[in-house]
Formats: structure tokens, C-alpha cells, sequence
């Protein structure tokens, strides 16, 4: 068993009466390390195919990566369950961030102006759900549950991961960004995931305070420190595998973020004035989103920052960036689907096969079926929306192949006629 107190972190400061912990995502990888002990060497190894994977492929020009994403708001309080609209300010708030739109980039100190990057991800939000049915990319669930971020099953899982223990499951972490919004606890105000490197499976996803999300509502009248909702900015630079600028732990000079263009610092910042800004030798960037400053002085990416996200989806969320979830049901986006994942299934009584697919679409299929022997029985083009069915009486009893077409694939599979 593993207890692990966010208290002790060394990133705890004072702001006002609070006190804040800006990130937790350092104790909670460290709480990987400790529940999955071959994590440290396979991390090691993630790192180095990462550096190739960048050696390989820097040059490379890229277009806009969209990323979808779901928000669970999971609410004691009625505060807790934040509107709308706070939301769809939080998401807006990203795009500008990822995309070098915020509007405090005149923050970042002229030495530091030519590295700002323009990091090409936006972000959506979810329109299909895991299973295929509209949604808004948010879920709402009521907790009797209080600080539910902190509250610990066994002394080791989140309640909020666990719909079971008054959380809300995640969705599939392949097609979809979680982002948990709740009361962390502790005055932590959120916490990530680094790639493959989650101590559960289930906390796949980034979880952010309900006081650190927006500029708007709760994320401006409970917490002036992070009231402009850029913590969710620094935590999915995690999530896209990006350390501290001072590198993995509570920093050193001898410890780096491996990431080029970012100056080496020795710990964190908590304010983008009245401090002294030198550390390991040089000047650093304090204004950084991976930094501590309160949120008015986070502004800007580096390049290398950029390639190291870009670099780690491509090798770790691979599907993510295919993911399109964010097209509504029955979007003509759709009539690519991924046949593999239609299902065929006999019915005996009145004699057919049906094909459902995964959710709703705008399918454009060539189906031929075939006997044991290879002979084509049975063809016809089919349109349809997510069921379809075919009549298939007076065939003689057996096994039969199904094949499914598009314009791009062809998937078979075995039905069983009685
Ligand atoms: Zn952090």
C-alpha cells in the first residue's frame, strides 16, 4: 500500500490565505513509480525512442492536430457543478494557448519572444460518446463524496476515477481526452497523467480543481491565484509528456525537462515579478505554461516543447490523434468507419444476418458472403445507418464468410447459418 500526501511537495507555496498546490502530477507519477516497479525502466526506454522519434522526424511540417476531449464534472456542492458556459470558456482558453492566441504574451521578457510557439493542437469537444450515442463532451455526476480528488480507495485509487465510488468512469483514453472537474483537496489544483505511465489504468486523464477552470465563475470568484484557466493548459502539457522546466522531482540543476530550448532551472517560479530570475547559469523563462507563476504570467510554449508533444502523441496517443469523436452521429465524416468494429450476428427466426455497427453513421458497404467451399453466394451494396439486415433464407445450414467493403478496407468474419 502507498500513501502519498500531496502536502509534501515541495511545490507548495503561499498565495493570500491559501494554501496552493499548484501540480500534482509529479507525486502522482511518483505514486506510478512506487505501484509499478518496472515503470522506471520502461520509461527510460520511452524516453530514447522518443529522442529518436524526434532526431527522425523535427524537420517535418505538420497541419493543426484536434484533439477531442470530455469533461466529467463530478459536484458535491452545487458551486462545484460549474456551468456551461465556464467550460466552453476553459476550452477557448486552451485553443488560444495552444496556438499562441492568449492574450499575455507581452508577459514573456524579449530575450524569450523568438521562442514562443505556435503548438498547432486544438481541442474539441467530444459529440459522440463511447457509445455512439450525442453528447455535449460533458458529464455531470453528483457526489455524496467531498474533496473527491483526494478521496483514496484502498489508500491507492481515486474515488473520482470510480463512478462506483461516487466518480465518473473515464471514457476510452484512446478516442478521448478526460478531464476530470471536481474538488481536488488540499488546495491542489490539478494533476496529470504522463504517457502509459498512469498508476492505474482508470486515471488515464488530467484532474483539474473546480476553482482553476475558466475565467469565469468559480474559476475567478474562489481563487484570484489561477483565475485565468491555464492550470488545465499545464497539465496537459503532462499529459503530452512535458516535465517542469526544473525536470522531473522537486528540481536540480543536474535534472533537465529534456527539452532544448528551455533554459535549465533549478526549481519553480511563483510569480513572474519581483524575483530574481537566474538559475544553473542562465536567464529563465518563468513565464513558461510548465512553470508556477499565478495564471496572468503563464504565455507561451517553446518550439522544442512543441516537438516534444507532437513527437509523444504520435508514439503514445497515436489513436487519439485519429480519434473523430468529435463529428456528431451520422455525420457523412462517418462513411469511413472502421469495419472491423461492425458486428454480424444470425438470427434464426426469420432467417438473416445483421450487421450494427458502432454507432450511427452514413455507411456505403459492398457485402458478399461465401460458402466453405469460396463460392460467392450472396452480394448487394447496402446504405445504412448503424443497423442493417440481410435476408438469408433457403441457404442450406453452415459456415459461412461475410465480407464487408468500402473504398478503402475489406474485413471478413465467420457467420454460422442454422
Ligand atoms: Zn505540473
Amino acid at each position: 500500500m502507498v500513501i502519498v500526501c500531496f502536502l509534501i511537495l515541495p511545490s507548495l507555496f503561499i498565495h493570500g490565505q491559501d494554501t496552493i498546490v499548484r501540480c500534482g502530477a509529479d507525486a502522482f507519477l511518483e505514486e506510478a513509480l512506487e505501484l509499478r516497479p518496472e515503470l522506471k525502466e520502461k520509461r527510460g526506454l520511452m524516453e530514447l525512442e522518443l529522442q529518436k522519434h524526434l532526431n527522425e522526424h523535427r524537420a517535418v511540417p505538420r497541419t493543426t492536430i484536434t484533439i477531442p476531449v470530455v469533461f466529467h464534472v463530478v459536484w458535491h456542492t452545487d458551486e462545484q457543478n460549474i456551468s456551461d458556459l465556464q467550460i466552453y470558456d476553459q476550452l477557448e482558453i486552451l485553443n488560444r494557448a495552444f496556438s499562441m492566441q492568449n492574450r499575455n504574451l507581452h508577459t514573456v521578457r524579449g530575450q524569450f519572444r523568438h521562442l514562443i510557439s505556435d503548438v498547432q493542437i486544438e481541442f474539441c469537444l467530444a459529440k459522440r460518446d463511447p457509445d455512439g450515442m450525442p453528447t455535449n463532451g460533458i458529464t455531470r455526476t453528483q457526489t455524496d463524496v467531498e474533496e473527491i480528488g483526494n478521496e483514496r480507495i484502498n489508500f491507492t485509487k481515486r474515488a473520482v476515477h470510480f463512478s462506483e465510488y461516487g466518480g465518473k468512469d473515464l471514457w476510452d483514453p484512446d478516442f478521448y481526452l478526460n478531464i476530470w472537474v471536481c474538488e481536488i483537496g488540499g488546495n491542489v489544483l490539478g494533476s496529470a497523467t504522463f504517457p502509459n505511465s498512469a498508476p492505474y489504468p482508470e486515471a488515464e486523464g488530467v484532474v483539474v480543481d473546480y476553482r482553476a477552470i475558466g475565467s469565469i465563475g468559480t474559476g475567478v470568484e474562489k481563487l484570484p491565484f489561477a483565475d485565468g484557466g491555464k492550470t488545465l493548459v499545464h497539465e496537459i502539457g503532462h499529459y503530452f509528456n512535458l516535465y517542469h522546466p526544473w525536470g522531473p522531482g522537486s528540481g536540480s540543476c543536474d535534472t533537465d525537462d529534456f527539452v532544448e530550448d528551455t533554459p535549465n532551472q533549478i526549481g519553480p517560479y511563483r510569480s513572474c515579478s519581483n524575483e530574481t530570475t537566474e538559475s544553473c547559469g542562465s536567464e529563465d523563462i518563468v513565464t513558461n505554461f510548465m512553470d508556477y507563476p499565478e495564471d496572468q504570467c503563464l504565455a507561451m510554449f517553446t518550439h522544442g516543447q512543441k516537438e516534444r508533444m507532437i513527437a509523444s502523441l504520435e508514439l503514445h496517443r497515436q489513436k487519439l490523434l485519429e480519434s473523430d469523436v468529435c463529428n456528431p452521429p451520422g455525420d457523412p465524416a462517418e462513411e469511413n468507419t472502421d469495419l472491423a468494429q461492425i458486428q454480424v450476428n444470425w438470427f434464426s427466426n426469420p432467417q438473416k444476418i445483421g450487421l450494427f455497427a458502432p454507432c450511427q453513421g452514413n455507411f456505403s458497404l459492398d457485402i458478399e458472403v461465401f460458402d466453405m467451399a469460396g463460392r460467392l453466394v450472396y452480394s448487394e451494396r447496402a446504405n445504412f445507418g448503424r443497423a442493417y439486415m440481410i435476408g438469408f433464407e433457403g441457404y442450406p445450414s453452415g459456415v459461412y464468410i461475410i465480407c464487408l467493403r468500402d473504398d478503402q478496407d475489406r474485413e471478413c468474419s465467420q457467420v454460422v447459418v442454422y
